[in-house]
């Protein structure tokens, strides 16, 4: 094998290039990461909230036992290696929405594979601050981490270890050699393109089924010290602090931008006036697009003609909880050939690259 300056080149530093790039500096590689911290990430605008149980029908996430638990103890060791706070273990509260949700919701929670994520006790009563004349349902082992801090931590960290240089990415200063990668004066074993919603320019994967889809979040003040309870009815409310709280999701495809709209703060508005009871107001607005893909599974793996060009994206709306462990599973099967989930390799979709 070729000489090389570094084992490998990242590119983007949002939540699957950071995520990897620290997996493989734990493996003892070299690692250089390309970011530019001017461009739009969807990793910035997150509400950073990770959620065992999700959607109308209280459906458990894919692979919830396996995900929850490692992405839990990797933000809780970066909070040592960071020095600083990054992960907040808040309950969700979900008011029903009626008496009948009231009932499938109860009935639900009788599999054991649900009932570990609902509180034994469940008599929340917020009804002082949302509505919720029904009651409601508290999803523990939940919460949220601070992607923001992540992501700038995460960016000193690398700079430190002489693993990332600031600077925006532009594929002609890339070549792709069977032997090892080039990149102005510097020479790598293998590239990682983690662009998020970028990547469906990358000439490389292009060809894969990305389906991005827009969001915009709320940031909202309020006069009285909010409970600490993730909120859950259609959007979410999010106390990021005492008095402020963060208000989304939006959905919605055209156009596919990074600028927040009027008619998005209203959607959310308007939602936010039935649920919530207490004075607030809207101080801020930010929109991102979530790398989603169509069968809603990350996109891990190898260039079918190129064994040294990969990617790590899809991302969709879970990145929280699927960037970790995702992570993990791409420096394994990169370093030392173990499998990767096949939900997850883009092997599955190569008859769209052969076409
Ligand atoms: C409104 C909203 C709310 C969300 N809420 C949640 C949530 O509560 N919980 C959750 O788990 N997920 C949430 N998500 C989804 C989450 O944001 C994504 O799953 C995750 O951030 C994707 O990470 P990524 O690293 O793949 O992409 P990104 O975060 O977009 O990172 C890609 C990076 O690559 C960089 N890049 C691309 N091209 C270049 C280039 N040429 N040169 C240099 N850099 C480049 C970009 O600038 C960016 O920094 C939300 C998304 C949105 C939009």
């Amino acid at each position: 094998m070729a000489v090389t300056d570094y084992d490998y080149l990242i590119v983007g530093q949002g939540l699957a290039g950071t995520s990897l790039a620290l997996h493989l500096l734990e493996m003892g590689k070299k690692v250089l990461v390309v970011g530019d911290a001017s461009m739009p990430s969807s990793s910035k605008v997150a509400a950073g909230i990770f959620n065992p149980l999700t959607g109308k029908k209280l459906v458990k996430t894919w692979l919830a036992d396996d995900l929850f638990p490692y992405a839990d103890q990797f933000y809780k060791d970066l909070e040592a290696k960071f020095s600083c706070k990054l992960v907040y273990s808040m309950p969700i509260f979900r008011p029903f929405r009626s008496i009948e949700e009231q009932n499938t919701y109860l009935a639900q929670t009788a599999d054991p594979a649900i009932s570990q994520y609902i509180a034994a006790d469940g008599r929340t009563d917020l009804s002082h601050y949302v509505e919720s004349r029904f009651g409601g349902l508290e999803v523990i082992r939940a919460g949220w981490v601070d992607l923001p801090v992540f992501l700038e931590k995460g960016r000193d960290y690398l700079t430190e270890a002489d693993s990332y240089i600031e600077k925006s990415f532009d594929m002609d200063d890339l070549s792709v050699g069977p032997e090892c990668i080039s990149w102005h004066d510097l020479s790598f074993g293998k590239v990682v393109f983690c662009q998020g919603f970028f990547g469906v320019n990358n000439h490389f994967f292009s060809w894969l089924p990305f389906t991005p889809v827009k969001g915009q979040i709320l940031e909202v003040a309020t006069e009285e010290v909010l409970p600490e309870y993730i909120v859950n009815q259609g959007i979410f409310m999010l106390p990021a602090s005492r008095k402020v709280m963060r208000v989304g999701a939006t959905y919605s495809w055209d156009p596919l931008n990074w600028e927040p709209t009027i008619q998005a703060t209203e959607e959310l508005n308007e939602k936010l006036q039935a649920l919530l009871r207490i004075p607030y107001q809207i101080t801020s607005a930010a929109a991102g697009v979530r790398p989603s893909v169509k069968d809603r599974r990350p996109l891990l793996g190898i260039h079918p003609d190129h064994a040294n060009v990969c990617i790590f994206n899809g991302l969709g709306t879970k990145g929280v909880t699927l960037a970790p462990f995702f992570a993990r599973q791409l420096a394994e099967h990169l370093e030392n050939g173990k499998d990767l989930n096949p939900f997850v390799n883009i092997q599955r979709y190569f008859s769209l690259y052969f076409r």
